[in-house]
């Protein structure tokens, strides 16, 4: 008997190694933690797993992976430390296994609400790297029996190297994004210089310095727009972009959008059309977020049509879904363009003298749209004109018309 145990146990540590080898391959950090929950619900024989990250912002634990929660409830769900069994767990550095977890004061309801998957039993263990305490990987609801000792080690194991795992992803990430926007800032950079350097010679007239002084301050706009839109790329790609899921009526958010963009069409001589939009077509989304794509959506329908033109947009439901369709006359985007539309800074080179732009709002859009697990699709023809498509799951909120968030 005693032998059959430590085989088994030996088999399961083996598990802990083979994970560990998997896990410091893998570098993109959504991936990652979907890889360790999966692996600590597999190996400790549990209903679901969950990693919390600790947000410096908000001193709050942060959702950010978990098998049994969807992306965009999961990324609104907040569990404050001070009053949760995670943040116990945190604060203390220590593992803890709980086997009634409704007897426990500490314990934090919400989640059983948004999960509809009521917690019983509980194991948690800190995820610490470099002494430092990242968040906390649990496992809940063991499949037979309780948690045990043994179970504790192991996901002790695992999380000792998911945590340098994570660590490693976010500061590849971080590089790796840098490194773009070092790239792209660049070539502003060098324009300015010149531009400024031009200014200095006494030879240049005073309508050229006017010039010159333009071309300047169009370049500062412009890196200050891509600081900016680096800022919420940077907080997309690492997770840390917080959504706030509410029930959204979709009429009333596209004729929000269409009023607050009528005046740049009117002034291209544009029309701007709101179809008729299904009553009480909901939604559940973050308002603003999903107002910045749809905005962002209409922005790029005006600088890339021809005055004349004809813009409109629509919602419509298709079975769980619900489509939000941006539509121009405008002059369309060539089939060799369009896979790579929404890369970031990618500018079709027929447009870019156009119009002024960064190449990032589309990406923007796009990370956006998959943080809601949504999609964002673009069809389009040269000279006839593009329809850019959303498609977000139509979700059910865990609370009665109530955001998530603490
Ligand atoms: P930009 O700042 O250049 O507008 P985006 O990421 O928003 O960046 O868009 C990327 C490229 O896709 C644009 O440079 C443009 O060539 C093309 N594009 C986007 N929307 C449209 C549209 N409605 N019609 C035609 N081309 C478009």
């Amino acid at each position: 008997m005693a032998e059959t145990n430590l085989s088994a146990l030996l088999d399961r540590y083996q598990r802990v190694i083979e994970l560990s080898n998997d896990l410091a391959s893998t570098l993109d950090l959504n991936s990652l933690l979907n890889h360790i929950v999966h692996a600590a619900a597999d190996l400790c024989h549990a209903e679901a797993a969950s990693i919390l990250l600790y947000d410096e912002p908000s001193g709050q634990l942060q959702f950010v992976s978990s098998t049994n929660l969807d992306a965009p409830l999961m990324r609104g769900l907040l569990v404050p430390v001070d009053s949760s069994i995670a943040g116990w767990i945190l604060t203390e550095r220590k593992p803890a296994i709980i086997h009634n977890t409704q007897e426990d004061p500490r314990h934090f309801n919400k989640v059983a609400q948004a999960t509809h998957v009521l917690t019983e039993s509980l194991l948690g263990v800190p995820l610490i790297t470099n002494n430092q305490v990242i968040g906390v990987l649990e496992v809940i609801n063991k499949n037979k029996g309780q948690f045990t000792i043994e179970d504790q080690e192991l996901l002790v194991a695992l999380g000792a190297q998911a945590a340098v795992a994570i660590v490693n992803a976010r500061l590849f990430q971080q590089s790796d994004l840098i490194s773009e926007f070092v790239h792209e800032f660049r070539t502003p950079l060098t324009s300015i210089e010149a531009a400024s350097q031009l200014l200095l010679r006494s030879e240049v007239t005073e309508e050229q310095r006017q010039e010159i002084v333009h071309t300047m301050r169009r370049e500062i706009n412009r890196l200050n727009d891509m600081s900016t839109t680096f800022l919420d790329i940077a907080q997309l790609e690492t997770g840390r972009s917080r959504l706030n899921i509410t029930r959204i009526e979709a009429g009333r958010l596209l004729e929000e959008a269409v009023v607050m963009m009528q005046g740049k069409g009117e002034e291209k001589e544009l029309s701007l059309k709101l179809q008729i939009v299904p009553q009480n077509l909901c939604v559940c989304a973050d308002y603003d977020k999903l107002k910045q794509v749809i905005l962002n959506l209409l922005s790029n329908a005006i600088k890339y049509s021809l005055p004349g033109g004809e813009i409109s947009i629509t919602a419509e439901s298709r079975e769980d879904d619900v489509i939000i369709r941006v539509s121009d006359t405008g002059v369309g985007i060539a089939v060799e363009d369009l896979p790579r539309i929404f890369d970031k800074f990618y500018r079709v080179r027929r447009t870019d003298d156009m119009v002024e732009g960064s190449g990032l709002g589309l990406t923007i859009c796009k990370r956006i749209v998959e943080s809601h697990n949504g999609y964002i699709q673009a069809t389009s023809e040269v000279g006839v004109g593009s329809t850019f498509s959303i498609i977000l799951p139509q979700l059910s909120l865990p609370l009665d018309n109530e955001p998530l968030r603490e």
